[in-house]
């Protein structure tokens, strides 16, 4: 008798999505081997990105490459779909997928089919109603923005340096970061620490020209590392000209001013926007419980709460923290739990599979470590504090240890060695951006189009041409 393999969909190719797909091609090795398993990934990027890199990516500290980890080289035994899942009938298993095929075989989204979900689409930026924001802030959650903002940040300076305008040099050179976790304050941190270095080359710039400013609307930065942590925090950033304004919210960055709740207003052309994130717009388009902030209700065993063959984690689930001294509280949206959940979420769908008894998620958040630039840092784990230069070691040795693959660890070691021995890298490869440019410009200005002949001819002979 030929029986149909079980089908597991994984939705997302983050943290929770490769980790998840990378224990379970592991514990069903034998069944996939079989063909009795198959293990699909739908995911927009063929990589992972190791998200707590993305500022030494914008430092240049590491190349953009070794931030990410190639999901089909990982994940060989499972299928990759380039893609997005636009909606989830979960009662019907069945997810409606866009890929990069969609659009040119003009047929519409694909209909995929499952026996087993693991959805994991993460979280986005949460933006508020800020005018101006949507047009000209950026947020630093991609490897995209992390390297954007780097190009963006030096050439600023290049404008700065080049123009007699005052008014000009000072909105290039003011940095606005609105929002003070671990994502704005290191961000911040690593790109003001790469910008001085710079300085040092342009003949018209000093360090102290640079304006860089962190906004908070409440009243401490980076939660994660306890309160004295961030105090001090507060203390290394101001020593070092960061203008720190607590309690204090982002009103408007229209026409290029950054205009903040304490009345300043900031003609600048950078707004990184690093205030929060909230759960992935596709989980509004499922059939699956959420709770009041949009994220999928889930049990401690990582199923989602009172629905069958469906399993979440990480930033897009509401996960009971079994640890925490309070009934009813949940997991912080973080990669040390991400990462902790996707064994125990990949065993429980596994010992479903066999019939076998599941177990429940418990962590106790061992604290963080963030960088804040070269050889500067702060830590607060297992109940020890760090500051300074052990703190930046510890943050480099941590992160080192669990960026995937041996692969990836061996390449961020050697830039780390290499960056020790060299000098920082400066240069602003924002043309990347538009790699067509030059042989567009080569190739001159393109001919008119014919109906573009057509209506030019109508004006000038100032009438329509009807026949
Ligand atoms: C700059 C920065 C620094 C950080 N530093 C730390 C740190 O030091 N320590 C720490 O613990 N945490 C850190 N975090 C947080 C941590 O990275 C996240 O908590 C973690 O990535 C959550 O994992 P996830 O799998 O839920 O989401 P993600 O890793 O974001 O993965 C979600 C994936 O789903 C994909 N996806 C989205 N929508 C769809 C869809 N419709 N269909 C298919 N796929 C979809 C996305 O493209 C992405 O690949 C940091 C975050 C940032 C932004």
């Amino acid at each position: 008798m030929v029986t149909e393999p079980v089908r597991i969909l994984v939705v997302g190719g983050g943290y929770v999505g490769m980790y998840t797909a990378l224990h379970l091609q592991r514990l069903l090795k034998a069944e996939l081997r079989s063909g009795t398993a198959e293990i699909t990934v739908v995911t927009p990027d063929p990589y992972m990105t190791y998200q707590p890199f993305l500022p030494e990516a914008a430092a240049g500290n590491i190349s953009p490459r070794h931030v990410v980890v190639p999901l089909r080289r990982v994940l060989d035994r499972c299928h990759i779909v380039i893609g997005e899942a636009e909606s989830i009938d979960h009662a019907k298993r069945t997810a409606t997928i866009t890929t990069l095929a969609t659009d040119e075989e003009g047929t519409g989204p694909v209909q995929l089919t499952y026996d087993e979900l693991v959805i994991a689409p993460g979280s986005i930026s949460r933006t508020l109603p800020v005018p101006g924001l949507a047009d000209y802030a950026i947020g630093f959650k991609t490897v995209e923005e992390a390297i954007g903002l780097r190009n963006h940040v030096i050439e600023q300076m290049d404008i700065a340096s080049s123009t007699r305008d005052p008014a000009i040099r000072d909105a290039a050179l003011t940095f606005v970061f609105v929002g003070g976790g671990y994502a704005g304050v290191e961000a911040l941190g690593e790109l003001e620490d790469m910008a001085r270095y710079t300085a040092r080359y342009y003949h018209n710039i000093k360090p102290q020209d640079l304006k860089w400013v962190l906004v908070e609307a409440t009243g401490r930065i980076l939660p994660e590392v306890g309160e004295d942590m961030g105090k001090y925090t507060v203390r290394e950033l101001r020593a070092r000209n960061i203008d720190v304004r607590l309690e204090t919210r982002l009103e408007s960055c229209e026409d290029r001013v950054a205009v903040l709740s304490d009345g300043t207003r900031l003609p600048t052309r950078t707004v990184v926007w690093t205030a929060g994130v909230k759960p992935a717009p596709v989980l509004a388009r499922t059939d699956l419980p959420l709770d009041e902030r949009g994220r999928i209700r889930c049990t401690a065993r990582l199923g989602v709460e009172g629905v069958e063959h469906a399993w979440a984690a990480g930033d897009a689930a509401a996960v009971p923290d079994l640890t925490a001294d309070a009934p009813g509280r949940e997991c912080a949206p973080n990669a040390q739990h991400a990462v902790r959940q996707t064994k125990v979420l990949a065993e429980n769908l596994v010992a479903s599979l066999r019939g076998r008894p599941l177990k429940d998620y418990a962590h106790k958040y061992a604290g963080s470590v963030a960088s804040l630039g070269l050889h500067k840092g702060v830590a607060h784990v297992y109940g020890r504090k760090l500051k300074g230069y052990p703190a930046w070691f510890m943050h480099r040795a941590y992160h080192l240890s669990r960026v995937p693959t041996f692969n990836r660890k061996a390449r961020v070691l050697a830039e780390w060695t290499l960056a020790g021995l060299f000098k920082r890298e400066i240069v602003s490869l924002g043309s990347l951006e538009h790699p067509r440019a030059e042989f567009e410009l080569a190739a001159g200005p393109k001919p008119p189009e014919p109906q573009d002949e057509a209506s030019k001819g109508g004006t000038a002979d100032g009438g329509a041409k009807s026949d």
